[in-house]
């Protein structure tokens, strides 16, 4: 599994192998994470405040992509602010917990080196 994939994938960053997040999803605990990896025991939350950066992050790329949104809405389709505007929070919250796992994963996978001893074809 390549970087992209593992972090699309919300996989563990150090064997690309065990979930990031508790399976099944559950609407109240949205970003609920196992204490470690269960098939290498890497921690997912290596110290406190770990993913504050990732707020960071996700504000930083999707502040550009909702701007992209608002301005193709307008001035490509020549939509109103208001109707862009509607678009645009419709958007945001079917895909809020998608872009702050996504801001997590991304996080947690440039801080943590990757492992090739837990490549499953060299065990
Ligand atoms: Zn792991």
């Amino acid at each position: 599994m390549n970087f992209l994939s593992s972090v699309y994938q919300y996989k563990c960053p150090r064997c690309r192998q065990g979930d990031l997040f508790v399976k099944p999803f559950n609407m109240s605990k949205p970003l609920e994470m196992p204490d470690n990896c269960a098939v290498c025991g890497q921690k997912t939350m290596p110290e406190p405040g770990f993913y504050y950066g990732s707020m960071f992050l996700s504000y930083i790329v999707t502040g550009f992509l909702y701007l992209g949104i608002v301005g193709f809405l307008m001035l490509v389709l020549d939509m109103s602010v208001n109707k862009a505007f509607i678009i645009l929070l419709l958007f945001v919250a079917i895909t809020y917990f998608k872009t702050a796992r996504l801001a997590r994963s991304l996080w947690i996978h440039a801080m943590v080196r990757y492992d090739e001893k837990y490549d499953q074809k060299k065990i």
